[in-house]
C-alpha cells in the first residue's frame, strides 16, 4: 500500500481563522459570536488527544460528538477505507442491487443488537435514521389498516438530530422555534431528570411518575392514534440525563399494554458507550427500532441507520409493495467497511465489558469525588458518558440564576486547560473515547477539578455565589 503525504498547508492559525469568518458556515453556530472570538483548528489527533493548530494538546472529554469510540488515528480503519475504495467505492442499493459491505455490515449488526432485531435500513447519519422511523413506523400502520395512529410521542428536551423530523422528534424549544416545528403528529412528554425536575420526590418514585406521562398522554390522545413512543435510553446532548431505574421499565409496560411501538435512539449509548453493547441491554427494554450512528463508525465516517425488529420488518415485507424511501448514501460500501472493521476493534479490544467492568467504574470513582466540589450539586455517569451539575447551593439542588453562563465559563477554562468537556446550560458532560485509559482518567479528572476551581473563583469575583 502507498501512502501519500498527508494534506499540509503553510497558512497560519490567523489565516485558516480569517478564511472560516469567510467562506464557512458552522453547524449551531451564532456566527457573530464566532466571527468575533475566532475559530480553533483542530488539525490531527491520536488515542484520545486531539491537537490544535497552535500546538496545544487537548484530551478530547467528548470522544468528538460522542463517536469516536475506538479512538483517533486507527490504521486498521484507514486502510479498510482505502482498500473499498479501490475495490468499490460507490454504488446502491436501490434496483436490484447490494454490494458484500452492506450486506456483511448487516449480518455484524443483527449479531450483535437484542434478539428481536434481524435486519437494518442504512442512513447516512443518526439524523436520517430518526426520519426513516417516522416513515416506518407510518407505513407499519397504515400496512396493518390502522393509518390513524400516527402520533408518536418523545420527550421534552430529548435530541433526535437536526432534520426536519429528527429535530420535531426531538424536545429542544430552541430548535422548534427555528422553521416553524415540530411538524404534526409528534408531541412531548415531560423527561426523567431527577436532579432538575424531582423535587422532594425519590428518584425512584420520580422514575414512576416521568413514565406515567406516558399513559397520560396516550389517555389523552386515545391510543387509537398513538404510533409509537420514542426515547434515548440516557438522553445526551439534553445533558446526560440518567433515568432512575424505575423509569425504562415502566415505559415498556405502558408500551405493551397499548401495543405501540417503542423505538430507542441509540445513537450514543450504542456500541459501548454505557458498558453494555446498547442502552436497551442496560435497561432491559426490548425496542421495536433502534436508531444506530455515531460509534457504529467511531466517526470516521458518516453511517447510521434503522435496527428493524420482527414485528414490524414482518409486516413490512408480507404485506409487499415499494417502501417508498431511502438516500443516496444508504449502504455505502465504504463507511460499510470502515464500519465493519470499527465494530470488529471493539470486539477484539474487549471495549465493552472494559468499559463496563475497568474503566467505567473507575471513572464513576473518580467523578464521585468531583461531587464534593463546592459548584458541584451532583456527579452522575455510566459507563464512559457523564455529568456534573453546576450549582450555586448544593443542599437545595438551586442552580445559579441565567442558566448557561456558569456552564460557558467552565467550558472555556476547559478548553484552555487542556480538556474538552461541553456545557449544555450548566451541567458539564463527558464521553471520553471507550479506549482511554486510568491515567488518562485521572488526568481528564484532575483537569476538570482545575476547571471547577477556575469557574468558582470566576463566579464568586462575579458575585454569582
Ligand atoms: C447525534 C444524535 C442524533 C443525530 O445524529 P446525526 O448523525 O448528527 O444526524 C440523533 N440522536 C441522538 C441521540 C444523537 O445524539
Amino acid at each position: 500500500m502507498t501512502t501519500s503525504a498527508p494534506y499540509v498547508s503553510d497558512r497560519t492559525t490567523a489565516a485558516w481563522q480569517e478564511l472560516d469568518r469567510q467562506h464557512y458556515l458552522h453547524p449551531f453556530t451564532d456566527y457573530k459570536f464566532l466571527h468575533a472570538k475566532g475559530t480553533r483548528v483542530i488539525v490531527k489527533a491520536e488515542g484520545v488527544y486531539l491537537y490544535d493548530s497552535e500546538g496545544n494538546r487537548i484530551l478530547d472529554g467528548m470522544a468528538g460528538l460522542w463517536c469516536v469510540n475506538v479512538g483517533y488515528g486507527r490504521k486498521e480503519l484507514a486502510e479498510a477505507a482505502y482498500r473499498q475504495m479501490l475495490e468499490l467505492p460507490y454504488y446502491n442499493s436501490f434496483f436490484q442491487t447490494a454490494h458484500p459491505p452492506a450486506i456483511e455490515l448487516a449480518k455484524q449488526l443483527v449479531d450483535l443488537t437484542p434478539a428481536q432485531f434481524n435486519r437494518v435500513f442504512f442512513t447516512g447519519s443518526g439524523s436520517e435514521g430518526n426520519d426513516t422511523i417516522v416513515r416506518l413506523v407510518r407505513r407499519y400502520w397504515d400496512l396493518l389498516g390502522q393509518p390513524e395512529r400516527k402520533v408518536i410521542i418523545s420527550r421534552v428536551n430529548a435530541y433526535h438530530g437536526s432534520t426536519m423530523a429528527g429535530a420535531s422528534l426531538g424536545g429542544m424549544a430552541f430548535m422548534h422555534e427555528q422553521g416553524g416545528l415540530p411538524i404534526p403528529d409528534i408531541v412531548h412528554i415531560p423527561q426523567p431528570y431527577w436532579f432538575g425536575e424531582g423535587g422532594n420526590l425519590s428518584p425512584a418514585e420520580f422514575g414512576l411518575k416521568a413514565a406515567r406521562e406516558l399513559e397520560r398522554k396516550i389517555e389523552e390522545l386515545g391510543a387509537h392514534r398513538v404510533a409509537a413512543f420514542i426515547g434515548e435510553p440516557i438522553q445526551g446532548a439534553g445533558g446526560v440525563i440518567i433515568p432512575p431505574d424505575t423509569y425504562w421499565p415502566e415505559i415498556q409496560k405502558i408500551c405493551d399494554r397499548h401495543g405501540i411501538l417503542l423505538i430507542a435512539d441509540e445513537v450514543i449509548c450504542g456500541f459501548g458507550r454505557t458498558g453494555h453493547w446498547f442502552g436497551s441491554n442496560l435497561y432491559g427494554i426490548r425496542p421495536d427500532l433502534m436508531t444506530i450512528a455515531k460509534g457504529l463508525s467511531s466517526g470516521y465516517l458518516p453511517i447510521g441507520g434503522v435496527m428493524v425488529a420482527d414485528r414490524v420488518a414482518d409486516v413490512l415485507i408480507e404485506k409487499g409493495g415499494e417502501f417508498a424511501h431511502g438516500y443516496t448514501y444508504s449502504g455505502h460500501p465504504v463507511a460499510c467497511a470502515v464500519a465493519s472493521v470499527n465494530l470488529s476493534l471493539i470486539q477484539q479490544e474487549n471495549l465493552v465489558p472494559r468499559t463496563r467492568d475497568e474503566t467505567g467504574p473507575y471513572l464513576a470513582k473518580k467523578w464521585r469525588e468531583l461531587s464534593e466540589h463546592p459548584i458541584v450539586g451532583e456527579a452522575r455517569s455510566v459507563g464512559l458518558i457523564g455529568a456534573l451539575e453546576l450549582v450555586r447551593d448544593k443542599r437545595s439542588r438551586r442552580f445559579f440564576d441565567k442558566r448557561g453562563e456558569v456552564g460557558t465559563i467552565c467550558r472555556d477554562f476547559c478548553f484552555q486547560n487542556g480538556l474538552i468537556m461541553r456545557a449544555v446550560r450548566d451541567t458539564m458532560i463527558i464521553a471520553p473515547p471507550l479506549v482511554i485509559t486510568r491515567e488518562q482518567i485521572d488526568e481528564l479528572a484532575e483537569k476538570a477539578w482545575r476547571c471547577l476551581d477556575l469557574t468558582l473563583e470566576r463566579c464568586r469575583a462575579e458575585g454569582r455565589l
